[in-house]
């Protein structure tokens, strides 16, 4: 095994310096735990970014991985293939009906949600939120609405405008050349804010008068992160068009957008597509993924050990908001340094958490621990403040 200087010093003369990385190099996992090169246990609520929510290497998912690799592992669109077709009709029937389209991530999932609406409404607006991210390809990032990311690559896509997210903002935006509007229930990488009922209502109304779609990413929400199935069960506003991602192939890439009845034949053969997507090991990991999260128990937990830990969190030296669902949560410090303590917390603690901005903490642990896992992160974060 390459020792870890070694490979940083590797990385610095050959990979393309776009990420800020993290002094760890992890080569096993199993549930909520990851191992380091040397050895080192860590403590992981951070999951890949909510993507191995049933924690690292289980079981079901590995089985089915390796089934399928064993049998056939690509043949592309162009054939009939019983896994995505299978996941298809499952995702479709937890959700929204309708008919199902894959997508190898999040972005992807959600340019076919933007390709579609606008083919619906042909030269349509699009309308997004601030604090939202969809995604770094063109269409997602142009309604991805925050300077530092969008600048550098302008010019964006035309036609997308972004307002605050309230519902008369919302509201006001959206008008007889609106194609869609676009928005996380909950927003994760702007910092995990529960959008408010009120918007989500607001959202929906707007789009019924108006004959724009109303798109829901929950690429990161979705997939029972703030304990139910989907988050907009919570609010019970429904899309018509919604798409998941990031926890959806138990680790493999993979992304889906899911059209209400009234939208599942806009696309029509031609209009859309992708070499590797719905592909069938993806498509077995994932509906793997949803044997496990489909069931209320787990849902139930979910929820419960969300209370415990956002209680937890607000009980911490320095804490002055606890924000999220289920265990979707962010916490803020008065006093900034999250970043350091994100550091700190890897070296010291051997936990793994993530932050979204200069004072905010963000906790995605798996679905999957128990309280101990739970009393354990408040431990290592209070021995570190
Ligand atoms: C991560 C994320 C995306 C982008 O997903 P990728 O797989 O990185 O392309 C889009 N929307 C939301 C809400 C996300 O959290």
């Amino acid at each position: 095994m390459t020792a870890l200087a070694e490979l940083q010093a590797l990385e610095r003369e050959h990979v393309v310096p776009a990420y800020a990385r993290q002094p760890a190099q992890f080569v096993r996992g199993e549930g909520a735990r990851l191992w380091d090169a040397e050895g080192v246990e860590y403590l992981d609520f951070q999951t890949g970014l909510a993507v191995t929510s049933l924690g690292h290497s289980h079981p079901a998912v590995v089985a089915a991985i390796q089934e399928q690799a064993a049998q056939l592992v690509h043949v592309g669109n162009v054939f009939y293939s019983e896994p995505a077709i299978r996941l298809a009709q499952r995702l479709a029937r937890c959700s929204l009906g309708g008919k199902v389209h894959f997508a190898n991530s999040g972005t992807e999932a959600n340019e076919a949600a933007l390709k579609l609406a606008r083919k619906a409404k042909p030269q349509g607006t699009i309308v997004s939120v601030h604090r939202g991210f969809h995604g770094r390809t063109y269409g997602s990032l142009s309604a991805t609405p925050q300077e530092s990311k969008q600048a550098p690559f302008a010019p964006l896509v035309p036609g997308f405008v972004s307002v605050a997210p309230n519902a008369r903002a919302v509201a006001g935006a959206v008008d007889a050349a609106t194609a869609a509007v676009i928005l996380e229930p909950v927003q994760g990488e702007g910092g995990v804010w529960v959008l408010d009922e009120e918007l989500l209502r607001a959202a929906r109304a707007a789009c019924d008068e108006h004959g724009a779609a109303l798109i829901f990413d929950e690429v990161q929400c979705g997939l029972g992160r703030t304990g139910t199935l989907w988050a907009y069960e919570d609010a019970a506003v429904v899309p018509d068009l919604m798409t998941a991602a990031k926890a959806l192939g138990g680790g493999l890439p993979i992304g889906a957008l899911i059209c209400s009845p009234r939208y599942a034949d806009v696309f029509e053969p031609g209009d859309h597509g992708s070499t590797f997507a719905g592909g069938p090991v993806t498509c077995a990991a994932a509906l793997a993924v949803l044997d496990v999260v489909e069931d209320p128990a787990l849902l139930a937990r979910v929820r419960a050990l969300g209370a415990r830990l956002a209680e937890g969190l607000a009980a911490l030296p320095g804490v002055v908001a606890v924000r999220g669902r289920g265990l979707m949560l962010a916490c803020d410090f008065a006093d900034g340094g999250a970043p350091e303590l994100v550091r700190r917390a890897l070296l010291e603690q051997r936990l793994v958490v993530n932050a979204t901005g200069p004072a905010t903490l963000r906790l995605l642990p798996p679905l999957t621990i128990g309280e101990e896992h739970v009393d354990d992160v408040l431990q290592r974060l209070r021995a570190l403040l």
